[in-house]
This record gives structure tokens, sequence and C-alpha cells, in this order.
């Protein structure tokens, strides 16, 4: 008899979104004239920049010809992409990654999913809350995290993340081999400081554990002092993974394309206490269950790092940041107190109410949908998460309405 993985069984069901529909269809059977405005999902809503669908184009022509057609590629990306991220998002800042360092996938989804594959079944797992459900859920499917209770795993160790820390969490009080990290964060919009995360490099080389990092807002940082990068700190190599995508940063989210930086230096051990690198461990991985990104999609990719796409893109997050300002200010006007919105395109809002409460006014009384933050964890409730990304036109009109209806 053919048995199941148990530890599917302790999965929550995807209660957040499908709860979120759930409200908007019954609002809208019963106010068919009403415009919904949506400032809820993490999905941008802009064309791809130029630059990227020019390559594209041409990429698709090349696989159109017998003498330029591409077959399987390097499972880890081509060489031409993999350079030229190393140097335009890691040397040029002073982080010194190489170019076998970087690992193309087709999302930071799945590979912050897939990396904890690698390692023990019985490493001890921090992650934030409120928390991108994706570390959570693949921990479960793993079985590290023991069963749900009181809204809590009972083998995770949450790091409270609250308008107190400025969300930024404290150290762990006990022991943790593997610590989940996001800045800027989904949901709060929160981002972290040198000094901060300085803290947490230096926490992992002292208790040998290893941090995986999803810098996937990275290019919404503009403040100059912001890391944009865990290697900007001293010491990460030897102890971060880190994540990017080009899903927000460059309209991707549909194209797909995505990388993780491996530091060779980054180790792990055996039961015995033998150091390994990780890079060989992910390298195996990797090359075993992923056949490479396809080659029109790496050459838009690639295209992002031309001057023109660099001014693209620029131009594409500064339309979302603009949103984001947008928002802040009239949240802020309204005495709410939030966080993010600046080198962030989420608005973490403290609404000082029940989460589904206020997603429930914002709903009938302004037509704006929101996500409820208690859907991201105990530390969630009482907050909204806004999102920048829709069209300015439809944010200032879903602001008019909000500072109506409160
Ligand atoms: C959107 C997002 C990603 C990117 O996911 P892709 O699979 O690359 O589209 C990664 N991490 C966080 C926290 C995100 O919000």
């Amino acid at each position: 008899m053919i048995k199941i993985n148990e530890h599917y069984l302790k999965l929550q069901s995807s209660y957040l979104f499908s709860n979120i529909a759930k409200r908007l269809e019954a609002f809208q059977k019963a106010n068919p004239d009403k415009q919904i405005i949506r400032l809820g999902i993490g999905d941008v809503t802009r064309a791809l920049p130029a630059a990227c669908i020019a390559a594209m184009h041409k990429a698709v022509d090349e696989m159109a010809n017998d003498a330029t057609f591409r077959g399987y590629g390097p499972e880890q990306g081509y060489d031409f992409l993999r350079s030229k991220i190393a140097l335009h998002d890691f040397q040029k800042h002073g982080a010194q990654i190489a170019d076998d360092e970087i690992f193309i996938s087709d999302g930071a989804k799945c590979d912050t999913g897939n990396f904890q594959e690698i390692l023990s079944i019985q490493a001890k797992v921090a992650v934030p809350d409120p928390v991108y459900p994706v570390y959570v859920d693949t921990n479960v499917m793993a079985g590290r995290t023991g069963a749900f209770k009181d809204g809590r795993y009972g083998e995770l160790v949450y790091l409270d993340c609250t308008r107190e820390n400025n969300y930024i969490p404290d150290l762990p009080d006990k022991p943790v081999d593997l610590i989940y990290l996001c800045y800027p964060n989904n949901p709060t919009g929160a981002t972290i400081t040198k000094g901060q995360l300085q803290k947490w490099v230096d926490y992992a080389r002292q208790n040998k554990a290893l941090i995986l990092y999803d810098a996937a807002y990275e290019a919404f940082i503009r403040d100059e002092s912001i890391p944009r990068s865990i290697y900007e700190i001293d010491g990460a190599r030897e102890v971060a993974i880190e994540f990017r995508s080009f899903s927000k940063t460059a309209g991707f989210t549909g194209t797909r394309c995505a990388y993780t930086v491996v530091p060779k230096q980054c180790s792990a051990y055996t039961a015995s206490g033998d150091r390994i690198a990780v890079y060989d461990l992910w390298n195996r991985r990797h090359t075993t269950k992923f056949n490479s990104v396809s080659y029109p999609v790496q050459k838009a990719a690639e295209a992002i790092y031309s001057d023109q796409g660099q001014a693209q893109v620029r131009q594409l997050v500064d339309y979302y940041m603009r949103n984001a300002d947008y928002i802040r200010k009239v949240i802020t006007a309204l005495g709410f107190k939030c966080a993010g919105g600046e080198n962030s395109p989420y608005i973490w809002v403290d609404g000082q109410r029940d989460s589904w409460e206020f997603f429930d006014i914002l709903l009938q009384k302004a037509g704006v949908v929101c996500t409820p933050g208690a859907g991201f964890g105990k530390c969630g409730q009482g907050y909204i998460r806004i999102s920048s990304f829709n069209s300015y036109e439809n944010v200032q009109k879903a602001m008019e309405q909000l500072k109506k209806a409160l």
C-alpha cells in the first residue's frame, strides 16, 4: 500500500488567500456595480522593460535557426548571465562574489523552498513572524516543525517582529541551526541596517549556523546606508546564502528568472562534525533536479544589466515607489502607525484592531483589497499589508476612498 508523506497533513490550508477570495466574491455578488481596487497580492502589474523584450525577441529568433539554436544550457545558468550578476549586483558594491557562485533558477520561491533539502532533518529552524509562508511550509513538508498548535508549530523557533523592535527580531534565546531572514521584508516592508545584520552574521559564525537571506526586494532600496546584500557584511561568505529574483525588480513574475548565491566558503557539518562545503551539495542538488532556465528568458534577464536595461528597471521600481510613498503618506496622515513604503513596496499598517475586521472595513467601505497581517503569523495580528503594485491612478483612487471610509 502506497503511504503518503504524513507531514503534509500538518500543513495549514492556504487559509489566507482563499479567505480573501471568498470575502471578495461575496462582496462583489452583493455589490455588482462597485469597482474594487486590489492592493493585496504581491504581484507586479507593469510590462517588462523594453530592453528585456528586445533581447527576448532576438533570442527567440535564434531558436528558429539551426545555426543559432540552443538545446539544454548549463544547469547553473549561462556564463553570460552569471558573470553580469556577479559584477553588477555584488562586485560593484564591494561584495566578493564569483561568477560560479551564482545559480540561475526559475524563482526565489522554489529556491528558498528547496534549499532546506540539503540540510539535516534535525536542524533547528528559526523563522520570522510574520513570515513569507514558503519558509515555514517547506520545513513542515520536510518534517522539521512538529505539529501545529495554538497558531504555531511546536518545533519551530519564531523570531517575533513587532513595532517595538522595528520588525528586526532579537537573536534567538535557544540555539538554532538554520535562520531565515528577509530584507526588505515581505510582509512588513522593514529594512535592516548593516549593524543589525552584522549581529546575525556573528551569531551564525559563533553557532555554526546557516542564514538563508531572501533579498527579493533589494531593488527597492534607495537609501545608500542600507545593505543591498548580506555579503556587504563581514564574515557573511562563511554563513549565508542569498536569494534574489527578477520578479519584483524587473517585472519577471510571469517570465520566471531568479538566482541563488552560494559562496564556496559557506559551511555545514556532517553528523561527526566534519566540514562540508554547502556549495558542493547545492551544486549537486541543482544539477540533478533542475535543467536551467530557458535561453530567451536568460537573455531577457541579461538585458537588465545593459545601460538601457538598468535605466528602465530603475524607472519601473521608481513607479511603484511613488505609489508606496503616496500610500504611506495618506496612511500616516490618517493617524496610523506604519512600517515600509520606503525602500520597500509594502506598507505594514498597525490597524489597532483585528486584521480581518480592518480588511472588511477597507473592502466594504472603500472597495480596497489589502492583505490581513494575521495571515502571515501571530505577530501579524492587528496589522494589514498594503501593496504598491498597481497603477498610480488606482492607488490615488484607492487612497481617496480610504480617506472617506475612515
Ligand atoms: C515575491 C517573493 C519572492 C520571489 O519569488 P519568485 O519565485 O522569484 O517569483 C521571494 N521571496 C519573497 C519574500 C517574495 O515576496
